[in-house]
């Protein structure tokens, strides 16, 4: 069995600790996948260190080198797809044709970073006197703490730690318990991609990866002041300790935190269509999507036809171990986040006005039974003050509430204290519209799931979803680098803006 490891300054090394965790598949727990250390707060001072002196040479290198770099780890990512893929849907449970599109996002994200190095345009503007230029460009901010969830192993690393580099950061690296290995095969590969475009200038701790707790390793990034900010994706509860510690030390900190995302149906629309989307958002990725449709809002004109429609086609829906072809839905990523939807369930059985109309159980039978399997689970005559309708359950249950036009619609989707993603099926055009102003989420799909980002695009929630920050396409690198001024007075004189024009 494997025993893997740290990489601190280029090299691959056992953590101070002798300790490590166990990784196993959600599918099937006797199948290990192999030991991965348990870091110490020394690992981390020392990953620190080393990002640290890495800075001073990886921020002179010119960015669209730093881009090739990129544009290699998407190359290497590209080949490896399927094989990534596989060993993605071992380690946490989602079918193959997801992981092969978590790890496409990866790729989608390098080669956009790769040709962002030949752009990260800065700004001119005219100056207010004579014989005087006035520039402003981005420059890099230092060294970086990435901490990642489990869900998205492969994609969330690449929108965080790729434009971080190609800015001209240095990182720490700190991925889910969950899912180490998909982040080990990542920290490989952006290695590798170093080495080959670098060669004998190969920059060691530009890329430093230390496995561990988020209690113990986590904690570490928030209290090393030599960590110049922090991109973290995970729960609302965690995010905002890390802004609340950040905050004191004025760390840069960007957040992508929970969701409690809902897809309204109106009476003119298609129905085939906002059926295949439900069934995709709510219960792909077993519901462990921070965009997962966890509220499905029913006009009442459609109500009891779209229901009897859902009923029958989530009874026909596959579970199973993902990597085998036919199955639709993986298990829980594990024991525990099987209980936390297993205890949604009963939240929701004791309210007397909700009706479980699927699922509502574990799935043990047969080879079900090797792994951490609930069944696609839906409630109807929800409403929107139940904790069902409220709470981010992470799993595959689906909450059901009514409205009678698209004003009580958009009231109920609004709802939440989230505002991640959102959807609306209608085909009337002034609906749609309206929908999209009205809306408060970072994104807003009209006929659409509310899953999906494309990676050129900015990706995150409002109110308790985050920060403010977006992941994903051009506005990420606001995030990644820091504004500098720069006035160049070639007129001979001391000019003194505000004083000597006017
Ligand atoms: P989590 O418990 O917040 O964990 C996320 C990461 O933070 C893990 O690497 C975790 O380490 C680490 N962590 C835990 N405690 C920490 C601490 N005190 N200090 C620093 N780091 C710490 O979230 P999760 O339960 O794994 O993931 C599910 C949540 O993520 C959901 O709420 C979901 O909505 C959210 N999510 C959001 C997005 C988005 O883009 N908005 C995307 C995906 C997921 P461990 O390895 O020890 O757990
Ligand atoms: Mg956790």
């Amino acid at each position: 069995m494997e025993y893997f490891k740290n990489l601190i300054n280029g090299e691959w090394k056992d953590s101070k600790s002798g300790k490590y965790s166990e990784n196993r598949n959600p599918a099937d727990k006797e199948d290990l996948i192999g030991y991965f250390p348990s870091s110490t707060p020394e690992d981390v001072e020392e990953a620190v260190k080393a990002a640290k002196e890495a800075f001073k040479k990886w921020r002179l290198i010119p960015a669209p080198k730093r881009g090739d770099v990129l544009k290699i780890v998407g190359d290497i990512m590209l080949q490896k797809k399927d094989e990534i893929a596989f060993e993605m849907t071992r380690e946490m449970g989602k079918v193959f044709a997801e992981t092969k599109g978590d790890t496409q996002e990866g790729i989608d994200t390098a080669y956009y970073a790769a040709s962002e190095g030949r752009r990260l345009f800065g700004l001119n503007a005219p100056s207010e006197l004579p014989n005087k230029m006035n520039l402003s460009f981005r420059v890099p901010i230092g060294v970086g703490g990435i901490i990642t969830p489990w869900n998205f192993p492969m994609a969330i690393p690449t929108w965080k730690i790729f434009p971080a580099l190609v800015c001209g950061n240095t990182v720490v690296f700190k991925p889910a318990e969950l899912t180490p290995k998909t982040a080990n095969t990542f920290v490989k590969i952006v290695d590798q991609a170093m080495r080959e475009v670098l060669g004998k200038d190969y920059i060691p701790g530009v890329i430093n990866l230390i496995h561990g707790s988020g209690r113990v390793v986590g904690e570490c990034f928030l209290a090393n002041k030599d960590i110049d900010f922090i991109s973290f994706t995970g729960s609302t509860e965690v995010g905002r300790r890390i802004n609340e510690v950040g905050g004191r030390e004025l760390k840069r900190v960007s957040l992508e935190l929970g969701g409690k995302n809902a897809q309204i149906v109106m009476d003119d629309a298609n129905l085939e269509l906002a059926l295949d989307a439900v069934l995709w958002g709510a219960f792909g990725t077993t519901g462990q999507r921070c965009t997962a449709t966890s509220r499905l809002i029913l006009h009442k004109n459609i109500h009891d036809k779209f229901l009897k429609m859902l009923t029958e086609r989530v009874s026909k829906l596959k579970l199973g171990y993902g990597n085998n072809k036919g199955v639709d839905v993986g298990p829980c990523v594990s024991e525990s986040q099987r209980e936390t939807v297993n205890n949604y369930v009963q939240i929701g059985l004791k309210e007397d006005k909700a009706t479980l109309i699927a699922g509502g159980d574990y799935a043990k039978d047969g080879e079900l039974a090797k792994g951490w399997f609930y069944k696609p689970t839906i409630f109807k005559d929800v409403t929107p003050e139940m904790r069902i309708a409220k709470e981010e359950i992470f799993g595959p249950v689906l909450s059901v509430l009514k409205c009678s036009s698209l004003e009580e619609g958009v009231a109920i989707l609004n709802n939440t204290v989230y505002g991640l993603s959102s959807s609306i099926f209608t085909n009337n055009v002034n609906d749609a519209f309206m929908a999209v102003r009205d809306i408060q989420a970072g994104i807003t799909y009209i006929n659409g799931a509310t899953i999906g980002a494309e990676a050129h695009m900015p990706f995150g929630g409002v109110k308790a979803t985050g920060n403010g920050h977006r992941e994903g396409g051009w506005t990420v690198y606001d995030f990644y680098s820091e504004w500098k001024a720069v006035y160049i007075d070639y007129s001979g004189k001391l000019q003194r803006a505000q004083i000597d024009n006017y």
